[in-house]
């Protein structure tokens, strides 16, 4: 492989730290599964437009690359890669609703990423590990129902969901459709949908992913702007899921992920919010959120536009920061969007 071609306006963390001489000596670095440098950079050179660039194929990655993720992740999560990593999901989170009037957050959504140690991540696991890593999983989230009857419900495989729930579920952004051409070019959707599942809850705001870009993707999520009620569910859920399953960790990076990025809480505690003054002032919500260390996302997730004015706004630090810190940031930040879209329509500068 030779060293890669940037664009110009390529402006990945990848090619920022890429250099010539870095390459020479990673180049022929492989992990002892064989997953090589050429497999997790692949998707970083095939999409231009990638922020980070490079994805972990395991835990070891994080190992035997050190020299090019260690100074992506500091880079990213603004952290110290000496450093160690705190968690903390105590009950309760008494966070309060930064939309009491319920005018502007329309839902709340927290993830958390979790990759099962001694497997492949999703970018190298093959299909015979993807199928026990699937049985294994759903095993652990039906115990879930003897901690908390809320968390009942059914598993429903990508394969066997009719097109017609697959549509209705996408919709209700409750499953993952294999589209994502990051993911695509990283090998993350290879043998596309074997293995791949949904965990949903009665009330369908418990919801896992299952193989996706992580193993699992744990998530809560419900009409509203209930910050704390999000915050405390996904912590019991996650409390029960670790009586099952050992996830791999790393005392320096926190909870290991397919994305650097996710690395340390895994968690992206965000809204969905509707912000008609502001849409009309990109530049003023952008200042905002990079202020109080937010990400704004398109609706229907990364890397999608802005329907109906309604943006994804969630912590973009994910490592060096606890649980509790990521949902205080994202409280604090949306207090201030909120006040800066009401100033906007109060002044009429909207119309
Ligand atoms: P993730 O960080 O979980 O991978 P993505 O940006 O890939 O997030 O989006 C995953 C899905 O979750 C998309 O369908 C997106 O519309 C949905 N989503 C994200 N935040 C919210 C929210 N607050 N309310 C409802 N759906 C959401
Ligand atoms: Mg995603």
């Amino acid at each position: 492989m030779d060293y890669p071609e940037f664009s110009e306006d390529n402006k990945s963390l990848l090619k920022k730290y890429l250099t010539r001489e870095l390459f020479g000596r990673l180049e022929k670095v492989r992990t002892n599964s064989g997953f090589t440098f050429a497999d997790a950079i692949r998707s970083g050179v095939a999409n231009q437009d990638s922020s980070i660039g490079i994805y972990a194929g395991n835990a070891e990655s994080y190992k035997v690359f050190a020299d090019i993720f260690n100074p992506i992740i500091s880079d990213y999560h603004s952290f110290n890669i000496d450093g160690f990593h705190r968690s903390d999901l105590s009950l309760p989170c008494d966070i309060e609703n930064p939309d009491p009037d319920h005018r502007y957050i329309i839902s709340t959504r927290i993830r958390v990423a979790r990759n099962v140690a001694g497997f492949d991540f999703p970018s190298s696991i093959n299909s015979e590990s993807r199928k026990m890593l699937e049985l294994k999983v759903v095993q652990a989230i039906d115990m879930l129902k003897s901690y908390n009857k809320n968390l009942q419900g059914r598993y429903v495989t990508l394969s066997d969901a009719l097109r017609s729930e697959r549509f209705s579920f996408i919709k209700k952004h409750f499953i993952f459709d294999g589209q994502d051409r990051f993911q695509a070019s990283a090998g993350i959707t290879r043998d596309w949908p074997e293995s791949r599942g949904v965990f949903l809850s009665n009330d369908e705001k418990f919801i896992v992913w299952v193989n996706e870009e992580d193993h699992l993707r744990i998530i809560y999520m419900e009409k509203g702007g209930e910050i704390a009620k999000v915050f405390n569910n996904v912590s019991l859920a996650l409390a029960g899921l670790e009586q099952e399953i050992i996830f791999a960790y790393n005392p320096h990076l926190g909870y290991l992920t397919s994305c650097p990025s996710n690395l340390g809480t895994g968690m992206r505690a965000g809204v969905h919010i509707r912000l008609p003054g502001l849409y009309k002032r990109k530049t003023l919500l952008f200042k905002i959120a990079d202020s109080f260390n937010l990400q704004v996302r398109g609706t229907s997730g990364e890397n999608t536009k802005v329907d109906n004015f309604v943006f994804d706004i969630s912590n973009r630090q994910r490592l060096g920061i606890t649980e509790k810190e990521c949902v205080q940031d994202l409280h604090k930040g949306l207090v201030e969007i909120i006040e800066a879209e009401k100033t906007i329509r109060d002044c009429a500068i909207f119309s």
